[in-house]
This record gives structure tokens, C-alpha cells and sequence, in this order.
């Protein structure tokens, strides 16, 4: 038995520092960067925010509207070739848009069909398995890279500089990191495996980026300070699912339901309130099992929940709130360029983050 004494952070474990600087105006920052890769010889131009392949926010829509903002919509994997197909070739998905595969051999089939087929479309895949420790992973990447040299090739996952560095010089370019953050998880409840998602970046991101690759940090965003916290440790992407789940746009029907308040109306009738939700679940979760493939094996627990989430207004007013904290943040710490941010990102370590006397 082993046990790293160092205390692991979270984003509610820091605050960040501000500095300053000589930025007078929000307006002044620049906060898109131009993406090289490791292995990939295109570049991209944008801002590394991408919606999580989950069912719900990974969806063609959402899509649509992650795009306009030079944002990045990661598809999820039960599309059919077909639809998949008719995306890509009607939408500008080369830079935007990644295609997401498990280790199932349709699921490679099916992103073999399209890289082979519709060449200049879509190129951006995304491996995912919540384990990319088992070897499987590592062999996929070798082939991938060595069958389609030039694709952008995102990993994941994994929270370790080891399994990062591994995956990287195997072939991604991208490595997907957490373990257990996501919004709709119970890994770390069922296992006790995980590690918390600020620390993850700080290695990660480190080894990464000694070696030339880039990460994606994976789950745990709760507010948008997180997102700016997150590219202040280090991350190049970070994916968000929950954030989303309550936005318009999300896949899912508007589930209205009622409460009685405890206040009164004219005649001295408890005034009821009407609040709307949409139904969002965790892609390891029996729910989805049983939604996307036959049922749950007999080998697996669930290992996410489902929950339903208060309607939040539209994708586009939640990524322009995005972009301007992103901004302020930017201006607090003296970052004029995306790129900058980690480099001017001090942070401390709190206890407190939050003054929630009025509430969150
Ligand atoms: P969120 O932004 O909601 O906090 O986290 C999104 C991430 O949670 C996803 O990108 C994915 O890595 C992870 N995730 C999604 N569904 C499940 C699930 O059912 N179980 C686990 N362990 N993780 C999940």
C-alpha cells in the first residue's frame, strides 16, 4: 500500500491571483490561439472550449452554434454513419467538429468509412474510454495514427503523467484528462478511483506540454470561473457536458413541473411555480446502456446517474457569458493572449471560495 501525502486540489480549492497589468479593456484581449499539434500538420484557430460527446450536448446542434463561435463540439458515437455523414459533407466541420469512437470495431469501422471516404471533411477524432489505462487504448492510438497520419487525434482518459506521455508518443496529439469530475459520474463512489481535477491538469499539462502534445481537461466545471482556472493550470481544451446539459439547445424534451411556494396569492392561494427542466445523463449509466445499446452487461456497474437540470436559455447567450469571463479573467491577470494564460495564472490555495450567504 502506498499514499501521496501532497494534498490534490479542485477548482474550489484556489482562487486566482490578479496582477497588474496593462490592459485597460476587456475588448483588448485576444482569446482565441492558433492550435499546433504534435502530430497533426493542420492548424486551427480557436477558443478551447468544446461541448463533452455525450448524448445530450454532443450533438449536431449544439454543434452548429459551438462552430459560430469558434468553439469546438465533440459528436458522440451513437450517430449513424449516415446522419454522420450527411453532417459533415452540409457543415463546415474540419476545424470544429471532433468524431468520437470507443473500442468497439463498428465504431472504428464507421470512422474508418469516413476518413477513408469523405477525406477532406472531418478529420478530428476523439478516442474515448473512461479507462484509457487498459492496453487497448494505447494500441488504437498506434493503429489510428499509423493508418491516417495527419488526423488531430484527441486521447482519453487519464489523470497521470505517465499513461499522458505514453499516449502522446504513441500517436495523440491530445490527451483527455480526469478521472471521476464529470457532472453525471459515480466513478468515484463505486471504485474510489479519481483524482481531483485542478492537480490532474498541473501534471498532465506539465508533461504534455514538455513533449509537445496538448490536454483537454475532462469534467468538474461547475462555474465559469472553472473554465478560466482550467486554462490557468494548464489545460489547452477544456469539455464541458453538464455546463450545457440545460441550455435550449440541448437533445431532450422540456420536462415542466410544478411547485408549491410558500407564498400567497390575492384570493389566499399558495401560488404554484412553474420550472422547466431537461433530462441529462452520464454515458455510463444504466440509463444510457439501456438507451444506446442492449442493456446493461451482467460484468458492469452503472457508473453515472441521471439528473434533471434546470433550463439555463440558450447556447449562444451561455458562450458569449463564457467569453466574457473569460475575458475579465484575461484582464485581471495581465494575459492579453489565450496562450498567455497560464503563464500569468498565480494561484492560492483557499478554503473558502465563494461567499454563498444570499446563495451559489
Ligand atoms: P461535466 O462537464 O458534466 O462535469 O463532465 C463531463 C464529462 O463527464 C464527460 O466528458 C465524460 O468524461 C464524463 N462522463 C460522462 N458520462 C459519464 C458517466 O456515466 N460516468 C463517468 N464516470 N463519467 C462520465
Amino acid at each position: 500500500m502506498k499514499i501521496y501525502e501532497q494534498t490534490e486540489l479542485d477548482f474550489k480549492d484556489v482562487l486566482v491571483k490578479p496582477k497588474r497589468s496593462f490592459i485597460n479593456s476587456r475588448s483588448e484581449v485576444e482569446i482565441t490561439r492558433e492550435y499546433k499539434f504534435k502530430w497533426c500538420p493542420r492548424k486551427i484557430t480557436g477558443t478551447g472550449i468544446i461541448s463533452a460527446n455525450m448524448a445530450t450536448v454532443g450533438t449536431f446542434e449544439v454543434a452548429r452554434h459551438m462552430m459560430q463561435n469558434k468553439m469546438f463540439c465533440c459528436l458522440h458515437k451513437h450517430y449513424a454513419l449516415d446522419d454522420l455523414v450527411n453532417f459533415i459533407t452540409e457543415n463546415d466541420c474540419r476545424d470544429y467538429v471532433f468524431l468520437s469512437m470507443g473500442l468497439r470495431k463498428e465504431d472504428y469501422e464507421k470512422i474508418e468509412h469516413i476518413l477513408t471516404h469523405y477525406p477532406d471533411k472531418c478529420r478530428n477524432i476523439c478516442i474515448d474510454v473512461p479507462n484509457a489505462y487498459i492496453p487497448r487504448v494505447k494500441e488504437l492510438v498506434l493503429k489510428m495514427r499509423e493508418k491516417f497520419p495527419d488526423i488531430l487525434l484527441m486521447v482519453g482518459n487519464a489523470v497521470t503523467a505517465e499513461l499522458v506521455e505514453d499516449l502522446i508518443l504513441s500517436g495523440a496529439d491530445i490527451v483527455k484528462c480526469g478521472i471521476g469530475s464529470g457532472s453525471a459520474c459515480i466513478t468515484r463512489r463505486i471504485t474510489g478511483v479519481g483524482r481531483p481535477q485542478l492537480s490532474t491538469i498541473f501534471e498532465c499539462a506539465d508533461t504534455a506540454h514538455g513533449i509537445g502534445g496538448m490536454i483537454c481537461s475532462d469534467g468538474g466545471v461547475v462555474y465559469i470561473g472553472d473554465i478560466c482556472k482550467a486554462f490557468g493550470a494548464g489545460a489547452d481544451f477544456v469539455m464541458m457536458g453538464g455546463f450545457y446539459a440545460g441550455c435550449v439547445e440541448a437533445a431532450g424534451d422540456i420536462i415542466e413541473k410544478k411547485f408549491i411556494t410558500t407564498q400567497i396569492d390575492e384570493n389566499g392561494n399558495q401560488i404554484i411555480e412553474t420550472k422547466q427542466f431537461k433530462v441529462f445523463y452520464g454515458m455510463s449509466s444504466e440509463y444510457a446502456q439501456n438507451k444506446h445499446y442492449h442493456g446493461m452487461p451482467k460484468y458492469r456497474a452503472s457508473e453515472g446517474r441521471v439528473v434533471e437540470v434546470p433550463l439555463r436559455g440558450s447556447i449562444d447567450k451561455m458562450n458569449q457569458d463564457i467569453l466574457g469571463g473569460l475575458r475579465s479573467y484575461m484582464t485581471y491577470i495581465g494575459a492579453r493572449r489565450l496562450k498567455d494564460v497560464s503563464k500569468c495564472t498565480t494561484f492560492y490555495r483557499v478554503n473558502t471560495q465563494l461567499n454563498t450567504v444570499f446563495g451559489e
